[in-house]
């Protein structure tokens, strides 16, 4: 395989609370590459639409409201910031409320179609980890490297509620498991670019691996092709 100036696309897929992001960004780090979070964009769309109101049903409202819409993101000394129109909402979009709003307007062909390109764009030159549902399925079908990050629901619910617990937010372990299998049915059953493993990905099942031993596979692993 080729490699650009820049660097390898590495995709990251897999359902919620896999760990994806950290392992993304740790790998990101190592690599000296950029991470790039889609869900984060999904969640930048999804806390507009709620604060406009606008049902994630409402195809022709959330048409709108995406060409009107700016998602930009800025590198900051460690993690990447999240802008919807200039205002930074890095916070505010990692609520479980907002990961189910992300959810309910990634269904939408507007919205998919206009954070593909936004996506494209990031990942053009290589050089990039990008994590997400669909990122070697659709967004990069040729990326040189492609894992699909598993875990159980009961271990991705109780990494997901550690997670939101020390970011100090008040969160219930049953309700957090429950979200996570309602977001993985819908993010697997919809119509455009479901959740779903790609032929050629590496499937890594992360339940009783440690964030160090899933790093080291993947770095074994881009080793092989770089
Ligand atoms: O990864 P995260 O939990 O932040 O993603 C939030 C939601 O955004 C997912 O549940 C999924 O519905 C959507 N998403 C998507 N395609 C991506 C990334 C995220 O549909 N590439």
């Amino acid at each position: 395989m080729t490699e650009s100036k820049k660097g390898l696309v590495v995709a990251i897929d897999g359902p919620s609370g896999a760990g994806k992001s950290t392992i993304a960004r740790m790998l990101a780090q190592r690599l000296g590459y950029i991470y790039i979070d889609t869900g984060a964009m999904y969640r930048a769309i999804g806390w507009k639409a709620k604060r406009e109101r606008i049902d994630p049903a409402d195809e022709a409202a959330l048409a709108g409201l995406c060409s009107r819409t700016e998602v930009s993101i800025k590198k900051d000394n460690s993690d990447p910031r999240f802008y919807v129109d200039g205002l930074d909402v890095s916070g505010e979009i990692r609520t479980p409320e907002m990961g189910m709003m992300a959810s309910a307007v990634s269904r939408s062909p507007a919205v998919r179609s206009r954070l593909l390109e936004l996506q494209r764009e990031l990942g053009r030159q290589g050089g990039v980890v990008m994590d997400g549902r669909d990122i070697g399925t659709v967004v990069f079908p040729d990326a040189q490297v492609k894992f699909y990050l598993d875990a159980s629901p009961e271990e991705r619910g109780k990494r997901r509620y550690l997670e939101l617990k020390e970011k100090g937010m008040a969160v219930d372990l049953a309700r957090i498991t429950s979200e996570i299998r309602e977001r993985d049915h819908q993010d697997s059953m919809r119509a455009i670019a479901p959740l779903k493993k790609a032929d050629d990905a590496v499937l890594i099942d992360a339940t009783s691996l440690s964030i160090q031993q899933v790093l080291d596979r993947m770095l074994a692993d881009i080793g092989k092709v770089k």
